[in-house]
């Protein structure tokens, strides 16, 4: 048998740990200092129309990496220091407008990790909106150059909960009632739906105040028309710390997660730890995953499996939804069809990593074990498959060890090398590097999933 063992990328799971630690590690070095660019270019000169704009998409990313410093405790606390005092005191240009709640638990400049000038803030209970709260958004877009706005939602928001729990005839104290009013709007929108009333109604009030703001004119519309700004929703986390953005915006910030082969590989074996150890996170299977991923799909990876109830990849890899694209048909076999879906999802989804898992005892490759070596008949379509699997049951009687489970591994790892020669995109991906096509076996008993030499 010609497998050309020497060619091929031997991974073992403790090597790609170690691997994908430094990986991050050096990711993360990489990364500049949010707060450089933040002061660098306002040094001099801080009048707003010399300042270099900042697009709503780089700005959107400068709030998430902020965003993940606070959270990991890393907070750097930019531009709090009395320089950056003299400095903006000349004249400001925000990078980003948020609009908030005025909880004493949400303040943006600590969960972004800001400092003076970054952001221009609107805060309200609930963070919704009146005429003088557009006026200011309308102040900071048109004149101070922001690209970009943020309505921040947060979790157990009071005055979200107050409108919740207020009935139709309840008179409610002070002026409280017209906040009410303003909430009640999101509360209808989501009653009835699974999930927590109260946090649906939270994001639901976000995105209906990102709604109507992109709709007021004649600035902001106009603006969004224009796609000078952009005006999205986020859900600021109590426990945790974390901001997600909602809906599109949530797409926009998921590029950034875009891993290389070896990143995607390190992923699906760690998701596959996870499954063993039964501390599996079930992640990504949320409805706000759902609607994020409503507008499109980036799988990170190809997997190409049995039809075997038994091999499920979201569960064996305990990933979500939009991770995997993933092929099933008995025996993890090819035929054009599943090819023309490999190539999509790498040509044109950009997944950089194709596995194809054989797992142990599998039916189909037994029924070409048996007919091979018995002489059995395969009935009606079955003889497809047989036909298909077959060169690999030939290539396997010749090893040393049990029949069955050599075809089984000699099968996964002759699909890898139908994939890396069909013709076009696949094979220009493979010579280009962009995309690693593996071999795999899935071990019933124990869930582990190993990587084929
Ligand atoms: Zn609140
Ligand atoms: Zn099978």
């Amino acid at each position: 048998m010609k497998m050309n063992v020497s060619s091929r990328r031997v991974f073992t799971l403790a090597a790609l740990l170690v691997a994908g630690g430094l990986a991050f590690a050096l990711r993360a070095k990489d990364v500049p200092p949010a707060c450089a660019p933040a002061s660098a270019p306002a040094a001099g000169h801080a009048d707003p129309h010399d300042a270099p704009k900042v697009s709503a998409d780089s700005a959107l990313k400068r709030l998430v990496e902020g965003n993940h410093r606070y959270v990991s405790a890393k907070a750097e606390r930019p531009n709090q220091t009395s320089d950056r005092r003299v400095e903006v005191a000349k004249g400001q240009h925000p990078f980003a407008i948020v609009l908030a709640c005025a909880d004493s638990r949400v303040s943006p400049e600590v969960v972004f990790d800001q400092g003076l000038g970054d952001l221009f803030v609107v805060r309200l209970a609930g963070n919704v909106i009146s005429d003088e709260v557009i006026a200011s958004i309308e102040y900071a877009v048109a004149h101070l150059g922001s690209t970009l706005v943020v309505v921040l939602g947060h979790q157990r928001c009071g005055a979200v909960k107050a409108a919740v729990d207020t009935k139709p005839d309840d008179v409610a104290e002070g002026h409280l009632g017209s906040l009410i009013k303003k909430i009640q709007p999101a509360v209808a929108q989501v009653k009835g739906l699974p999930g927590d009333l109260l946090d649906n109604a939270i994001r639901a009030n976000a995105e209906l105040v990102t709604q109507q703001l992109r709709g007021t004119a004649p600035i902001l519309s106009k603006m969004v028309a224009e796609k000078k700004i952009e005006i999205v929703a986020g859900r600021y986390d109590l426990d945790s710390g974390k901001v997600d953005f909602l809906g599109a915006a949530a797409a926009k910030v998921a590029p950034a997660e875009k891993m290389d082969s070896n990143g995607a590989l390190i992923r699906l074996l760690k998701g596959n730890v996870r499954y063993r150890l039964g501390k599996m996170e079930h992640s990504r299977q949320t409805p706000d995953r759902r609607a994020e991923l409503a507008a499109g799909q980036k799988p990170f990876a190809v997997v190409l499996a049995c039809a075997d109830s038994r091999v499920s990849p979201e569960i064996l890899f305990d990933q979500g939804l939009g991770d995997l694209f993933v092929v099933r048909v008995a025996g993890n076999v090819l035929d054009k069809h599943a090819l023309a879906s490999i190539e999509y999802a790498v040509d044109h989804l950009g997944a950089q990593l194709v596995m194809v898992i054989g797992h142990q005892r599998c039916g189909a490759v037994k029924a070409t074990v048996d007919v091979v070596s018995k002489g059995d008949h395969p009935h009606g379509n079955i003889a497809y498959l047989v036909d298909a699997i077959r060169p690999a049951v030939t290539r396997a009687k010749g090893l040393p060890g049990d029949l069955l489970d050599n075809a089984i591994k000699v099968n996964a790892l002759l699909m890898v090398d139908e994939i890396k020669r069909s013709p076009g995109a696949l094979a220009d991906a493979v010579k280009e590097n962009k995309v690693l096509v593996i071999g795999a076996r899935y071990d019933l008993g124990t869930g582990e999933v190993q990587i084929l030499p």
